[in-house]
């Protein structure tokens, strides 16, 4: 029997065989005895946590472990079955490449030993790994197959911490409030409204995820891409029929939302792209906010009634002219003094915004130290959970009135030259036309004409300065 003195300890924790109760510490105590039997001393115990090797995740434990064998800190390995140092076969292959290097031939299990220097050793551990890589593979199969015949049926996929928006735990009965709030962004969004105005409403309205977080557009926009909610079973992303759950929208108007959404012309999510006011326009007999209407020949802002949108249905302005309007107003506000005098109180808010970049940095770095303390096991997950959860809502607050501030930061560069601007300006993408009329103009109220609603005259327009 050699005396080994730095021996290493892999312990590794998966789904698989936590039923068996076979947890890290019971792999741990079975290998440090095994050890003491040998009489070796350990240098360092391994552990990976809850991380599939077959996926082929990372395991940081175990790539730390190789880099100590090769670096020749090692001279034995010791792990409590060969299904817990890998399941694929090529992982075999590496570990015996860097034990050959460093001179390293001992592989020893609780249940027996592979002198990984000899033939017939190489040859026992092969045949173990290839043993293991087929029977997870052969369950994955399993699981492949049955959760296919489970969406052919219909019925809903289970997998998953949390249940779909708009539907109860058994992912088949409607949550009515949900489920409203569904339908009512279907029809704003089929109405011209934004994917952000949804997010800034919904968050008005108290409405959140599941998960109890403010929706984003990115959510909004997946939540309402998913033909889940006109009742088609998807599985693996490519829709397979029929749910058996009852539609929330009809299936006409999820295509006609998978059209809006997709459209490539819609290069971002955050504005409706055909409209350079959509969402700065109100309606000045009730004040609602009116609607751009991309489903008219000539492009309008409209102010809606009905329950949806709370106007009062009486005023329409015909889009082009009043984007013209706005527009010539913008430019030559660029170049007046009362700018100037504005963007002296922006002094404070870069002083503001430098405070907000810094706190998100700091987020960053303490959310990065906290990684390297659970990879080191020095903090447990939920202790790692929990003080991320804590950062990340800062960060996010940070970031949000960090955007709300750098607003104004689209006009820095033409502040004095609306004249140059001007030369340009139909040249800018609409998202850039919209960033500097945002930057100046907080809304725009649109009066009754005296020859009827829809011609416009100047007199109709007032621009609400922001600057
Ligand atoms: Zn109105």
């Amino acid at each position: 029997m050699t005396n080994r003195t730095a021996v290493a300890i892999y312990a590794r924790i998966s789904q698989d065989r936590e039923g068996a109760g076979l947890g890290i510490e019971r792999q741990l105590s079975d290998c440090r005895l095994h050890a003491e039997r040998r009489g070796w001393t350990v240098a360092e115990e391994y552990v990976d946590d809850d991380i599939s090797a077959y996926s082929g995740k990372r395991r940081p434990a175990y790539e730390r472990m190789l880099e100590d064998i090769g670096d020749g800190h090692r001279d034995a390995i010791l792990a409590w079955h060969m299904d817990r140092l890998h399941r694929r076969p090529i992982e075999l292959e590496e570990l015996a490449r860097t034990c050959e290097r460093a001179g390293v031939t001992t592989l020893e299990t609780v249940h027996g030993a592979f002198d990984l220097g000899t033939g017939d050793g190489m040859l026992v551990a092969r045949m173990l790994a290839a043993v293991a890589a087929n029977e997870s593979d052969s369950k994955r199969r399993r699981g492949r197959r049955k959760s296919r015949e489970i969406a052919e049926s219909g019925r809903p996929h289970m997998g998953g911490s949390m249940r779909p928006f708009g539907f109860q735990e058994d992912r088949i009965t409607h949550r009515p409030d949900e489920a409203q709030a569904i339908r009512t962004i279907a029809d704003r969004l089929l109405a011209g409204e934004s994917l952000t105005s949804i997010c800034r409403w919904l968050e008005a309205d108290g409405v959140t995820t599941v998960t109890g977080k403010t929706w984003r557009t990115p959510v909004v926009r997946q939540l309402m891409l998913n033909p889940r909610i006109y009742g088609i079973r998807v599985h693996q992303g490519q829709p397979l029929g029929p749910a058996v759950w009852e539609p929330i929208i009809t299936p006409e108007k999820g295509e006609a939302l998978r059209l809006l959404l997709t459209n490539p012309e819609r290069r971002t999510n955050r504005t409706a792209r055909r409209y350079l006011l959509s969402g700065m326009c109100r309606c000045h007999l009730c004040g609602a906010v009116m609607y751009s209407v991309p489903r008219y020949e000539t492009r309008r802002y409209l102010c809606r009634s009905g329950h949806d949108f709370g106007g009062c249905g009486r005023m329409a302005i015909t889009a082009a002219p009043l984007e013209e309007i706005i527009s010539e107003a913008v430019l030559q506000r660029l170049d007046s003094p009362t700018l100037h005098d504005a963007m002296a109180g922006r002094v404070q808010d870069d002083g503001m915004a430098r405070e907000l970049s810094d706190q998100i940095a700091a987020d960053t770095a303490q959310l990065e130290e906290l990684a390297d303390l659970y990879s080191e096991r020095a903090i447990t997950a939920p202790e790692w959970k929990r003080a991320r959860e804590a950062i990340e809502i800062r960060r996010t607050a940070a970031r949000r009135r960090l955007s709300g501030l750098s607003g104004t930061r689209n006009i820095d560069a033409y502040i004095g030259n609306g004249a140059a601007l001007r030369a340009q300006w139909a040249d800018l993408n609409l998202n850039r036309q919209r960033a500097i009329v945002q930057a100046l103009v907080d809304h725009v109220e649109v009066m009754p004409g005296t020859r009827g609603n829809r011609a416009v005259a100047i007199d109709r327009i007032r621009p609400v300065w922001r600057l």
